[in-house]
């Protein structure tokens, strides 16, 4: 037996078994050994044990991103694998899922098991590759969606861009529906989109930019429900951001269509009037919408309608971001701040408790992908995120791991400091405020 490491004195959260209570974690051999008493005699006794106390803090599963950008292969000067699997860790990820529009896209096998084999040689964090749903992401010719999904890939999708084309949506539904991996949604309509770069309303107008509206979003989520129910396939909807949406993923899930979706945090604390100082680092893509859709997000948040609290972390370079808001890339970077965010958005204003917060965090997306885990059951991988959701600490892009600094929220103070990241048994991140004591 290699040396246990004892988590003592934090409160438990392991929401998919109904557990929340002050008791030490386990961990021996890079599995979950057990709760308090649970773990075995030989494992507490154990004299050569490494103690960490965390009093105060919540000890859960390890959080899982559905959607992020590790940039690699072709833009590393934006992100690699390994930067952006260190920046999940310290953002208390154990799981991320990257998207295939990186350069060239992740649509053939070849390029799956390099992120496969890549992400392992790094050790961070686990990734699942989502592979394309057409060649190049070009939207013309399906990708070997099979020989992808045997490779590794666990969704696909055309992130960045929608699947435009109906007859091909349709067909990568039926297609991925045996094998029981969901085809992965950006639902902006590009020709509603056209050559907008923020939410069409009235602060577009005021600011005299050109507007996408939420029609945009809502279009291609009302078609793409519609071909779930026709052929049975399981469509998730990134990134939601338009409050018609939310209404028509609801209606989808009530008739029994297989549609779940997301959000990203940004969504949650910020609207359209954000763009108001012209700062590229408030474009993304959907854009910030309205204080009325924000509200019905958190509204869908709260009721299950959106499954899936992601964060769409999509680094770019400050040169590419320091240019004018209309010519800046869409997109900002989201695993380090995105716990803080969430716990500010919806745990303090009670909208959520924190149990509820970390299913959307850990057994939701887990389940969205058809992959196990989320737990702290003895026996399985310890995975393990610790942090204090009422410590606050200061955002400083400066700081991050990523190497993307692309953050709207830069010096703001939130709450729900990460203090530590395990993977594995393995720590990967460890707030410099916690220090190992041996007992
Ligand atoms: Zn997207």
């Amino acid at each position: 037996m290699a040396s246990p490491l004892c988590i003592r004195g934090g409160r438990v959260l392991d929401p998919a078994r109904g557990i929340d209570r002050v008791q030490d974690l386990w961990i021996v051999d890079g599995k979950i050994a057990g709760l308090g008493e649970d773990a075995p005699a030989d494992v507490r006794s154990n004299r050569s044990a490494e103690v960490l106390a965390v009093q105060g803090a919540v000890i859960c599963p390890g959080l899982v991103d559905i959607h992020v950008h590790l940039r690699e292969p072709g833009q590393e000067e934006k992100e690699t694998i390994d930067s952006g699997t260190r920046a999940a860790a310290r953002g208390g990820f154990t799981t991320v899922a990257c998207m295939p529009n990186t350069d060239p896209p992740l649509d053939d096998r070849p390029r799956i098991e390099y992120v496969i084999r890549r992400a392992r040689e790094c050790g961070h964090a686990r990734v699942h590759p989502i592979a394309a749903v057409t060649r190049g992401q070009m939207g013309e010719a399906l990708t070997e969606i099979e020989e992808l999904v045997e490779a590794g890939a666990v969704a696909i999708s055309d992130d960045g861009k929608p699947v435009r084309n109906a007859e091909i949506m349709r067909r990568a539904l039926e297609l991925t529906r045996p094998l029981g991996v969901p085809v992965i949604q950006h639902a902006e309509d590009p020709d509603l989109k056209g050559d907008g770069v923020m939410h069409e309303g009235w602060t577009s107008t005021r600011l005299g930019m050109k507007g996408i509206p939420d029609a945009a979003e809502s279009v291609i989520v009302a078609r793409d429900a519609l071909l779930a129910e026709l052929t049975g396939g399981h469509v998730h909807v990134a990134h939601v951001s338009a409050g018609r949406s939310t209404e028509i993923i609801r209606r989808a899930k009530a008739r029994g269509i297989r549609m779940t979706a997301e959000t990203a945090p940004h969504y949650l604390l910020l609207t359209d009037e954000a763009v108001e100082g012209f700062d590229p680092r408030t474009k993304m893509s959907p854009p910030l919408r309205s204080a009325k859709d924000r509200e019905a997000l958190l509204e869908a948040v709260v009721d299950g309608t959106i499954d899936c609290l992601a964060t769409d972390h999509a680094p770019h370079t400050d040169f590419e971001k320091d240019s004018d808001f209309d010519s800046a890339p869409f997109g900002i970077v989201g695993l380090e701040t995105a716990l803080g965010i969430y716990v500010k958005a919806l745990v303090e204003p009670k909208l959520l408790t924190l149990p509820e917060l970390i299913l959307r965090l850990t057994v939701n997306p887990l389940r969205v992908l058809g992959l196990p885990g989320g737990t702290l059951e003895a026996g399985v991988p310890a995975d393990v995120t610790v942090f204090d959701p009422s410590r606050r600490w200061k955002v400083r892009a400066e700081e991050f791991a990523s190497m993307g600094r692309n953050t709207p929220f830069q010096g703001w103070e939130l709450p729900g400091q990460v203090l530590m990241t395990v993977l594995n048994g393995r720590v990967t991140f460890r707030a410099e405020t916690l220090l190992a004591s041996a007992r």
